[in-house]
């Protein structure tokens, strides 16, 4: 099978998919001063533009699956190539052509898993609320103050339904009216947009919207800042704009509101992880920290890489369901930092970082030395 497309075809998907930024770079390499993989192996975003500018992509190369779309880089280009959307075009190419290199191949069950069942984790879609049960916790019905929508990794994953499970008891305890879609709601659809399916993301987004005003759905709760990003960002694509809200913000106001009062302790060093969907790609830095430092006793450490310079934990882009070798895991970088920064728990905001660390955590045995929670779970524990 001829795996390498020709010269002008691929200059011509790419500029069908709207990856033509790329004629903008001029080599100068700052993109890959900051990129993570770098400080794990050689990478090289600079290359990858220019073989894509003159058509001379390998779409079989695994360095096209590589980008985990952290947003370090556009940061610092200086030609506003757009890596991340021009990288994404690579990704359809090789999509379309059904190229996936050894690597890549769980996405394709993870692909056949969104159509089938609406998530990408192979489970049935007639359990995605099961993760309630037992919990007051009702279909949305229209009026109420909020549509909470857990996502996939909280509607399943075992870990990450504790998170799930923390969020419908705290937003209970605040006294607030929610609901959730549970058989209705569907994946997102954001990463595996950012992993080139671009027909499959279309066909989530738009089953999402089309529950969402059937349902009367006015703001929408999230816990992922993937879902975030896409409801906020990416619907918009299709007219329609709901309003959307990440847990971290829902809290601070809750917390600010005196809605929600806390009143155990939290007598703990703990370091705060900026997911690079929350915070570089969005802007939600202040929130995460108000509510740590509202929590009693609770020892607040700022990471080597913070905020806007935050270091990625690996899993976007549709990385989370691609393998990466240990020793190349930005992951085990991330929890060298929280060990330098004197912390005794690592706490953050988003599912997929949950998934890495918690990995991280056993893969470095460090079990005994680190817990891995997401802020949610830290207020319940306090309530
Ligand atoms: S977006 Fe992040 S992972 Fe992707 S090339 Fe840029 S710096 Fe590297
Ligand atoms: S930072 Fe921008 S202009 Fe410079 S090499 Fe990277 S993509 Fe090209």
């Amino acid at each position: 099978m001829e795996t390498v497309a020709p010269y002008q075809e691929i200059i011509d998907v790419i500029k069908a998919n709207g990856g033509d930024a790329f004629k903008r770079c001029f080599q100068c390499g700052l993109c890959d001063t900051v990129c993570p993989w770098n400080r794990v192996r050689t990478f090289s975003m600079r290359k990858i533009v220019r073989e894509a500018t003159f058509g001379l992509t390998d779409i079989e190369s695994e360095e096209i699956w590589r980008c985990t779309t952290c947003g370090r880089c556009p940061q610092r280009c200086p030609r506003d190539v757009r890596q991340i959307e021009s990288g994404v075009a690579l990704r359809r190419i090789a999509t379309e052509y059904q190229v996936f290199p050894k690597a890549v191949k769980p996405v394709r069950t993870a692909s056949a898993s969104l159509i089938d069942e609406g998530n990408p984790l192979s489970e049935a879609r007639k359990d995605r609320a099961k993760w309630a049960e037992g919990l007051a916790v009702q279909p949305f019905t229209e009026g109420m103050e909020i549509l909470y929508f857990p996502g996939c990794y909280l509607s399943y994953d075992p870990r990450l339904k504790k998170v799930a499970r923390a969020t419908a008891a705290v937003l209970n305890r605040a006294g607030v009216e929610f609901g959730i879609l549970g058989t209705a709601e569907s994946c997102c659809g954001e990463s595996i947009r950012k992993a080139g399916d671009e027909e499959l993301f279309r066909r989530l987004a738009k089953e999402n919207i089309k529950t969402f005003i059937d349902h009367g759905v006015k703001k929408i709760l999230v816990s992922s800042p993937h879902c975030y990003h896409t409801f906020k960002n990416e619907y918009p694509e299709f007219r329609v704009n709901f309003e959307v809200i990440h847990i971290t913000q829902f809290l601070d106001e809750l917390l600010r509101e005196g809605r929600l009062t806390v009143t155990g302790e939290y007598a703990k060093k703990v370091a705060y992880h900026d997911p690079c969907y929350l915070g570089r790609h969005n802007g939600v830095f202040d929130e995460p920290r108000a509510i740590l430092q509202r929590v009693p006793g609770l020892d607040l450490r700022e990471l080597a890489d913070a905020r806007r310079d935050s270091l990625c934990c690996g899993g976007g882009g549709g990385r989370i369901w691609m393998e990466t070798q240990k020793g190349e895991r930005f992951s085990e970088l991330r929890l060298e930092q929280v060990l330098e920064a004197g912390a005794e728990v690592l706490v953050t905001a988003c599912p997929y970082c949950i998934t890495m660390f918690e990995d991280s955590r056993l893969t470095l045995d460090l079990a005994e030395r680190l817990e891995v929670k997401d802020i949610t779970e830290i207020i319940q524990e306090i309530l």
